[in-house]
C-alpha cells in the first residue's frame, strides 16, 4: 500500500490528475478517492467524474494517479513495498 511521508497516512489517497468536479476552499482534494485496506488490494474508490476511462485507468495503474495524501494534502507519497496487485 502507498503511504505519506508527511502523516501516518496509509490509507485515504486521492489523485492530482482527476481535479474535483466542484473545487471548494474545504472540498474535496481530488475527484478521486480511494481507500487502501492495509497489507490488501483497494477497498473502495469514489469517483465524482464522468469519465469512465480516467477511473478505469486509476484502478489499473493506481502507482500512476494516486499522488495526493487526503488527510494532510501533501503530495509526497511512497508507493515503496506496496501489495497493490497491478493488473
Ligand atoms: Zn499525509
Amino acid at each position: 500500500m502507498p503511504y505519506c511521508r508527511n502523516c501516518p497516512n496509509n490509507r485515504y489517497f486521492g489523485s492530482s490528475k482527476i481535479p474535483s468536479v466542484a473545487p471548494t476552499a474545504n472540498g474535496p482534494l481530488s475527484g478521486i478517492c480511494a481507500d487502501f485496506a492495509a497489507g490488501e488490494a483497494m477497498l473502495s474508490i469514489t469517483y465524482q467524474g464522468n469519465d469512465k476511462k480516467a477511473l478505469k485507468m486509476a484502478i489499473n495503474t493506481p502507482r500512476d494517479y494516486f499522488d495526493i495524501c487526503l488527510k494532510c494534502g501533501g503530495e509526497n507519497i511512497d508507493w515503496h513495498n506496496s501489495t497493490i496487485i497491478e493488473q
